[in-house]
């Protein structure tokens, strides 16, 4: 009989990746997918701690499944991701409940832990090699049906100040070309009808071409939509640009975070650009690609930032007009140079901040959606809306949201909407039938 995996992601899309692979694995010793954890005969969280947010609610959720190992004494509990490798053996100290802790590069190593602990019940901890990877010849076990995540590179370079990611995913390492065109096509061959190519900063992948080439290369896989994150700034070459201008099914959206809108606290983050050489690379995008949806991400609270600084992110924001920003609070991380930098900005000033910034990029957001409105979009049909099944929900390739009447149509779908209404987070429209 098929034993139960319930699987728990927190965290970035490269998380949501690491767990179909581990998925993948567990598959290949007799695991299938439970929605239940009441189900599960083994729970896998995988972990994120870019934020204390994330780690707390980890924390949170292994607490409640101590209840459920005292009913199921059989049930394993795994931990795996960024927090198991910056906390190891401290999550079973803290849980001992927690029957195994893998970091990072040791996912590949899922279903041996799990096979030896199925034989005889004992505490694994393994955090010992933060470069390693799942092995080219395991395939994901996709959760959705039309959307799903090619991973092309693991780890950064960058070492920004504030973030924990170089420290517990190691240096850069691309997959060879090769073993992406498989997966690509493997996903299609599933029917997944669009893909994201994904790395912390895709504009640095080194597996024997460049992005751009590899993005181009994948254009010709026969995926219906090709999207990539996440890029860097300073690395987005001309040649990219190029690629998905002249590329036939490369969305025309770059995610591009540019975190703040004040030099000295770009310096001080250790992003390797400024505002004005941000502005410019704009400027190209936008000439090259006219329909462009642009989005970013953006930290208020950085340590030191002043009145002036947090003015400058906010003229900055009304400056450059994102579809979207994606905005967070400073979150001090262990490890990381920014938590012992001195004047840490107090929450009272990080919260009001974070309001004002919301804000104005909300009204921007509107502002963009609502020059929509009468404009007819392709959509890809996800499915119904969570609230009612008679509307349903899709993506331009803008990668807006979009709410529409539903008639026949399946997910995975193509439909052309006119767009009717506007909002700060969606558009909503009706289909033009032929
Ligand atoms: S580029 Fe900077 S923010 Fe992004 S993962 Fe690397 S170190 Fe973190």
């Amino acid at each position: 009989m098929e034993k139960k995996l319930k699987l728990l992601t927190y965290g970035c899309q490269m998380n949501v990746a690491d767990s179909e692979r581990m998925a993948g694995l567990l598959r290949q010793i007799g695991y299938g997918l439970t929605d239940d954890a009441d189900d599960a005969d083994l729970i896998l969280i995988n972990t994120c701690c870019v934020r204390a947010t994330a780690e707390d609610k980890v924390f949170g959720q292994i607490g409640r499944f101590k209840a459920l190992k005292r009913l199921k004494p059989n049930l394993i509990l795994g931990v795996t991701g960024c927090m198991a490798q910056k906390e190891g053996a401290n999550l079973i100290k803290r849980a001992p409940h927690v029957d195994f802790v893998l970091g990072t590069g040791q996912s590949s190593e899922v279903a041996r832990v799990v096979r030896s602990l199925e034989l005889e019940r004992r505490h694994i901890v393994d955090t010992s090699n933060v470069s390693g990877e799942i092995p080219s010849e395991v395939f994901p076990l996709r959760g959705g049906s039309v959307s799903t995540f090619v991973p092309i590179m693991y780890g950064c370079n960058n070492f920004c100040t504030y973030c924990i990611v170089p420290h517990v995913r190691g240096r850069e390492r691309s997959r060879p070309p090769e073993e992406i065109f498989a997966e690509v096509r493997q996903a299609v061959a599933e029917g997944f009808k669009e893909i994201t190519l994904l790395g912390q900063n895709v504009n640095s992948y080194a597996g024997g071409m460049t992005f751009a080439e590899l993005l181009t290369a994948c254009d010709k896989l026969g995926v219906e939509r090709v999207r990539f994150m996440t890029s860097h700034p300073k690395d987005l070459s001309d040649a990219l640009i190029a690629a998905i201008a002249d590329g036939q099914n490369i969305c025309e959206h770059i995610h591009l975070p540019v975190q703040h809108g004040s030099n000295e606290i770009l310096r001080r983050m250790n992003r390797g650009y400024t505002v004005e050489k941000y502005l410019r690379l704009v400027e190209k995008i936008r000439a090259a690609i006219p329909h462009v949806s642009l989005t970013t991400d953006l930290i208020v609270g950085f340590p030191g930032e002043t009145d002036d600084d947090f003015s400058a992110t906010l003229n900055f924001l009304r400056e450059v007009k994102f579809d979207a920003a994606f905005t967070f609070i400073y979150s001090k991380r262990s490890g990381t140079p920014a938590a012992t930098f001195p004047n840490q900005i107090d929450d009272e000033t990080k919260h009001r901040r974070l309001a004002e910034l919301m804000n104005v990029q909300n009204e921007i957001s509107l502002a963009k959606n609502s020059a929509l409105v009468d404009t007819a979009v392709d959509v890809l049909v996800e499915g119904a809306s969570k609230t009612d099944e008679k509307i349903f929900t899709g993506r331009t390739r803008s990668n807006k949201l979009v709410l529409f009447t539903h008639g026949s149509e399946r997910a995975g779908d193509i439909v052309r909407v006119k767009i009717t209404h506007a909002q700060t987070f969606l558009l909503k429209g009706d289909i033009i039938r032929t």
